[in-house]
């Protein structure tokens, strides 16, 4: 096929809901609502490409679990625009990253899955110093950028494998450092395609928690009824698309020796060998969620596929072919048991969304 005739046929399966464009990776072909009847008449300015049927697995750190009804990966941030503005008000969305923090069940997920990897890309230093990253970015990119230009506080970014959006939803962490203490400000969209520009003052912010103060009302509304989006409510939803952050001064070449030494820590404490989720469970106060999961004798437990990492308990690992039921079962277990031995409930840091398979019981 020539190019012209890739992008004609490209154009023709975003407008029409063909297969799996050539951009997607990893994609089954059309299996579900074509795309023409989800979309409005302005997909027609679409440049990115939307997949069906598009198996999560590939897109989630567990390497495990069920597939996405349909997943657009944005040409950028205007693209992601018109994107939103064509979508049906009801279509529920999911914002993924590099998957690092999410098990999504085998049963699958409907709606659409917005992947900003690799699509909202921008990172450059504004005028005042501040560093403004979109979403998409890698954690490990956005460290090596600081050093680079002689910002000290950014090193710990390196260590979590995620995008800047994901650690922006998470509030992520690690070596005493959150990443919403170096942001000034965040831009994001909702689901109608409207930018905003918001203070950290708009959210609540905590350990491993980022809430909207606006959108704690509506939650609590809607208290009792499952979510079956990540963006689940039509008046408040937003997509994390970049951040302005602030870093001090410092000096690049110890910045890129303390990159080094934290990877080196990660690499002899987690069992990165393995598919995994980094913590599965939050830490409880005054305590260590490892600590608990080790003292209750967990360690090597095994569901299925699933096996607590014999190196960090609060680590499940996919051993091979873990199906998320599997993983789930397995945190499930590791909860109960916890708690039936300590008193002490865990809970779970990782984002466990999408439908159970029709079989389940
Ligand atoms: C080996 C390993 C080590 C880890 N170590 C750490 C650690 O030290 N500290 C730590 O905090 N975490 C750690 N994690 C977990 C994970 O990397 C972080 O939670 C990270 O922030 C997730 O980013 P992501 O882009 O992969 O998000 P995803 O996993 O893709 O998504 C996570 C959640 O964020 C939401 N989300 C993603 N992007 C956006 C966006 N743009 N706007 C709005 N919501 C969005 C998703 O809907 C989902 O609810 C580790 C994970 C692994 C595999």
């Amino acid at each position: 096929m020539t190019v012209a005739e890739d992008r004609e046929q490209r154009t023709e399966d975003r407008v029409l809901g063909g297969s799996a464009a050539p951009l997607s990776r990893n994609c089954r072909p059309a299996a579900t609502k074509p795309l023409s009847s989800v979309l409005c008449p302005l997909s027609s300015e679409l440049r990115g490409t939307l997949s069906h049927d598009v198996p999560m697995s590939k897109y989630t750190s567990w390497r495990a679990g069920g597939s996405a009804e349909r997943m657009y990966h944005p040409a950028g941030l205007d693209d992601l625009l018109v994107f939103l503005r064509s979508l049906p008000p009801d279509e529920p969305l999911h914002a993924v990253g590099l998957g690092s923090n999410l098990l999504v069940r085998d049963g699958g997920l409907r709606g659409t899955v917005l992947m900003l990897h690799g699509a909202l890309n921008a990172l450059h230093l504004e005028l005042d110093g501040s560093v403004y990253a979109e979403a998409g970015v890698p954690g490990a990119k956005l460290a090596r950028f600081a050093a680079m230009h002689d910002l000290c506080g950014a090193e710990f970014f390196a260590g979590i494998p995620g995008t800047l959006g994901g650690m922006l939803a998470m509030n992520a962490g690690c070596y005493g450092s959150e990443t919403w203490e170096k942001v000034l400000r965040v831009q994001t969209v909702n689901r109608h395609g409207e930018v905003h520009v918001r203070m950290k003052e708009d959210y609540e912010i905590g350990y491993r928690h980022v809430e909207r103060i606006e959108d704690r009302g509506s939650r609590i509304e809607k208290r009792g009824c499952v979510p079956q989006s990540s963006i689940p409510d039509p008046r408040s939803p937003e997509i994390f698309v970049a951040a302005w952050l602030q870093f001090a001064r410092g000096d690049g070449e110890t910045a890129r020796q303390e990159i080094k030494a934290l990877l080196n820590k990660r690499i002899a404490s987690q069992p990165l060998n393995l598919p995994n989720a980094g913590s599965v469970f939050r830490n409880p106060p005054g305590d260590y969620a490892a600590r608990l999961i080790e003292r209750c004798g967990l360690k090597g437990k095994q569901t299925g596929g699933a096996q607590v990492s014999e190196k960090h308990a609060n680590f499940i690992v996919n051993t091979g072919e873990a199906s998320a039921a599997d993983i789930e079962n397995l945190i499930n277990e590791v909860q109960n048991t916890v708690e039936r031995q300590t008193g002490i409930r865990l809970h779970p840091e990782v984002k466990i969304i999408g439908e159970y398979p029709s079989n389940h019981g």
